[in-house]
């Protein structure tokens, strides 16, 4: 997938910063506690001696350089095993003089064998939603953040509900990419649909996945543009990450405009990446017999036969809220 190389230079520096001041710290916590314990002053000062020996070992022992090097090793391994005695002797952890990077896979440097690190990848994806409006709605709608005190109106809304949330958390959890399977939220305006699908987004974003999180107009426009746009027009919406992505999902579908165009775009969205196995989540506010209505049978029958559908019930969460704060 591609990022926005401004994004990326700015957190490649972090990184680069973020690394530096993990060393530099390493670095003050071995001065001051070699002031403090003399033993370990005496353990480090043995220590840089190995790294001497090496390189005389390497510039003047070509002969027997193999058990020079194993015998060298040895012995730092054994003051190494020393060193964490000795600091747990004086109450610090064994790993106290360790560099703590924040990230253990790739000691923040973003890569790992050459390749993104899950942590850099994050960022990248985060900053990319910050770019686009988004992130705001990932801060706030959030599996925590999600009460089903609204759905207290009657014990059947409440245990509907309670299910659907369990679906939709578990579903989170177990997300792996591919072959994870997908989710088609049906219910009325502010039944908390979009909030949920904000926080499996957080929630596989936080997992290092790339997830895309588009309206159905949005991801109508995306795809326009591309078809209408002038061919010297820069790309600014590629609409190769619709079918890429790791999670696509698709809000309020049902207010685009609905014509041939955008009909046949849902169409080729949801037929490649059913075809492929590359995990969705819908979210519509039309009851099932207008969606059937409304969309092609060739889209219809494959999302009632291979989404698994969450029903969304109760009353408008942002009408009690208008009403609680009236009252107050
Ligand atoms: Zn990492």
């Amino acid at each position: 997938m591609s990022f926005n190389p401004e994004n990326y230079n700015r957190i490649r520096l972090e990184f680069d910063q973020k690394r530096l001041r993990a060393l530099k710290a390493a670095v003050d916590r071995k001065t001051q506690l070699e002031e403090k314990i003399p033993d370990i002053a005496e353990i480090d000062e043995n220590l840089a001696e190995t790294g001497s020996m090496i390189i005389d070992a390497v510039m003047n022992h070509p002969e027997d350089l193999e058990e020079r090097l194993a015998a060298i090793q040895e012995k730092n391994t054994a003051y190494h095993k020393i060193r964490r005695a000795t600091l747990v002797a004086n109450g610090y952890p064994d790993d106290y003089l360790d560099v703590q990077y924040e990230c253990p896979l790739c000691d923040d440097t973003g890569y790992v064998d050459g390749k993104m690190c899950s942590c850099l990848r994050k960022e990248l994806i985060l900053a990319g939603y910050e770019s686009s409006g988004i992130g705001e709605l990932l801060r706030t709608q959030s599996f925590d953040t999600f009460s089903l005190d609204y759905y207290s109106t009657s014990p059947k809304v409440f245990a509907a509900m309670n299910k659907v949330y369990r679906d939709v958390f578990d579903y989170s959890e177990a997300f792996h990419g591919t072959g994870s399977g997908n989710l088609a939220f049906f219910g009325g305006t502010g039944l908390g649909k979009t909030h949920l699908s904000s926080a499996v987004a957080k929630k596989v974003i936080e997992s290092g996945y790339d997830v895309m999180y588009v309206t159905a107009i949005g991801m109508i426009s995306d795809f326009e543009y591309r078809r209408f746009g002038s061919s010297d027009t820069p790309d600014i919406s590629p609409t190769e990450r619709y079918f890429d992505c790791d999670l696509l999902i698709i809000d309020d579908l049902g207010t685009e405009i609905s014509n041939q165009f955008s009909v046949s775009t849902i169409y080729s969205v949801l037929n490649t990446r059913l075809n492929s196995k590359k995990p969705m989540i819908l979210s519509t506010n039309l009851n099932t017999e207008e969606f059937r209505k409304r969309y092609w049978d060739r889209i219809t029958s494959r999302v009632f036969g291979e989404f698994f559908i969450e029903q969304f019930i109760g009353v408008d969460i942002r009408a009690q809220k208008l009403r609680q704060t009236s009252s107050k």
